[in-house]
């Protein structure tokens, strides 16, 4: 059982890998930005609204939760969606100025046409 769970991880991180060359290749060839989100960035616990650190959403059964600190409902992988983003913006703000006004404050804005880099 043991050996079954490595060799998976094993497979998944191989195409995890294959899947990051492939898309930084696409990245680079249509002069995109490839950014890569932190491992241990904690995207589904945090309140894309206010940024409260909820670490009870550790438990991947919970789908909906609502921010004890400013009381917004949020779907798990929405609200994860949005914190990735909004880390990838900054990481790029970091390397090329000025991209403030790429950020995302909204879930409303997700419905919005993406902005051009
Ligand atoms: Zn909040």
């Amino acid at each position: 059982m043991e050996q079954d769970s490595t060799l998976s991880r094993v497979v998944a991180d191989a195409s995890w890998s294959k899947f990051v060359s492939m898309l930084e290749y696409k990245g680079k060839w249509y002069g995109r930005d490839i950014i890569k989100v932190p491992t241990f960035y904690p995207s589904s616990q945090l309140c894309s609204t206010c940024g409260y650190q909820n670490k009870e959403i550790k438990n991947l059964s919970i789908r909906k939760w609502v921010c004890p600190k400013c009381g917004t409902t949020h779907s798990r992988d929405h609200n994860a969606s949005i914190n990735i983003l909004n880390k990838g913006l900054d990481i790029l703000k970091a390397r090329t100025l000025p991209v403030s006004s790429l950020r995302l404050d909204s879930v409303e804005s997700l419905n919005e046409k993406p902005p051009l880099l």
